[in-house]
């Protein structure tokens, strides 16, 4: 069975989905490819910064997002024992996005959202079960071959997005590898209910932080918080993931709990630092975790994605309606930057600031971060670039 196809989108996680509803909002119909049965719920991404929140309310579906989510106006740098933080005020930038906040909620509400937003314009055919497994470029079209429920399928379409995340099958059939780095040890993040609001004096809805014992964040999430810890020097990842006990005792450096913690979800994950070097081969383009991939610490990986998607699909409206395709190497110039100087180097500047845990350091930390909080202009230079709006100016001014 094959199809002849104006846009095939391979995935259909956050980026994916903001690709389609950008393309239909525009009135271009497109399919969207989907390996999984259902949308997976699971601990990923949770952190949403301002323009991002600005770009889903322009897709209409930014409101209702806000609604679901915890509300962080502040995000903060803590030193727990001590007290000692630097605090992050988002009210400063109030005159450069409509969302002056953060909004702490799981990626897995998100997509759901987006794809009810999708089906409300009749332009988007979302298929589940339909792994992508073979894509040639011929000179004028893309030929995908995927499978349905175990039926092979093809579709011939003139443009394809690979928004299929880490291990994304349509990088390899663009020849390009993901360079960089993989770092030597897992991150592992913790669900609870626990009050931590109620033990921890001062504390944010987002927090970077420093215990006696470990370095980390918590974040306050609808109905629970969400913490991660980074292993301690000399652990080794086993130890590290598969010791109860450490969780437990990282959390009670937290905020000691003589009941202890209704843990919900345990999750070790590796993180890596690696990017694509072209994000288009003719009539093919990557975006989000298809083409970068960051530390978590700062929340930006699925923000970029976001941020590349949008990016994408205004030049490919206007590929489609009658501008040059070179319109689209455009996106190359000005997003590839941004993902490696913005994203994948911010994120990791953060992860190494907060796994610097000598006492005499964090101090140090901390005294620098205050001085910047304590100068309006260079506060506001901070907010700008961790909440990437910096980025995405810089992005906009590349030709
Ligand atoms: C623990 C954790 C915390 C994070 N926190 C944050 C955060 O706070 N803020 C932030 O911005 N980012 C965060 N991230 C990163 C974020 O989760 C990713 O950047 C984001 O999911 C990327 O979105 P995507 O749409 O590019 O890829 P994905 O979400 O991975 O979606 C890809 C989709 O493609 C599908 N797919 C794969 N292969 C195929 C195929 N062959 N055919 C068809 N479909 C296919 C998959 O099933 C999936 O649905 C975090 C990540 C982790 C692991």
């Amino acid at each position: 069975m094959s199809e002849r196809l104006g846009v095939v989108i391979v995935g259909a996680g956050p980026v994916g989905l903001v690709s389609a509803l950008s393309l239909a909002r525009a009135g271009i119909p497109s399919v969207v490819l989907e390996a999984a049965d259902e949308f997976p719920i699971d601990l990923r991404a949770s952190t949403f910064h301002p323009p991002t929140l600005d770009m889903l309310t322009e897709l209409g579906v930014g409101e209702t997002f806000v609604a679901m989510g915890e509300k962080a106006p502040v995000w903060q740098i803590l030193d727990v024992e001590s007290g000692d933080r630097a605090v992050f005020d988002l009210s400063l930038i109030a005159d450069k996005t409509r969302h002056p906040f953060r909004i702490q909620c799981e990626q897995y509400k998100l997509t759901p959202l987006l794809h009810e937003a999708c089906q409300k314009t009749g332009l988007v055919d979302l298929r589940f079960s339909s792994p992508a497994r073979e894509i040639v470029q011929l000179s004028d079209e893309v030929v995908v071959r995927y499978d349905h429920r175990g039926e092979a399928r093809e579709i011939r379409a003139n443009w394809l997005i690979g928004s299929d995340g880490a291990h994304s099958v349509v990088r390899k059939c663009m020849g390009l590898q993901l360079e960089g780095d993989t770092y030597p040890s897992v991150t592992i993040l913790v669900t609870t209910p626990f009050p931590f609001d109620q033990h921890i004096p001062g504390v944010a809805a987002a927090n970077y932080l420093w215990t006696r014992t470990d370095s980390g964040s918590l974040f306050k999430l609808p109905g629970e918080w969400r913490a991660t810890f980074y292993p301690r020097e000399g652990e080794t990842d086993d130890e590290f993931m598969l010791a109860p006990d450490a969780i437990n005792e990282r959390l009670q450096a937290l905020a000691p709990s003589l009941s202890g913690y209704d843990i919900r979800e345990i999750r070790a994950y590796k993180i890596h630092k690696r990017i694509v070097p072209n994000y288009r081969i003719g009539r093919m383009m990557l975006a989000g975790d298809a083409a970068h991939l960051n530390a978590p610490t700062g929340g930006m990986g699925m923000n970029g994605g976001i941020h590349d998607a949008m990016n994408l699909t205004e030049k490919l409206i206007r590929v489609i309606r009658g501008a040059s395709q070179d319109l689209l190497d455009l996106y190359t110039r000005q997003r590839r930057p941004i993902s490696y100087e913005e994203i994948i180097q911010q994120a990791d500047a953060n992860r190494k600031r907060m796994e610097d845990r000598a006492p005499g350091r964090r101090a140090e930390i901390l005294a620098n971060l205050k001085s910047i909080t304590a100068d309006r202009d260079k506060h506001i230079a901070w907010l700008m670039k961790s909440s990437m709006l910096e980025g995405l100016s810089r992005a906009a001014a590349i030709e």
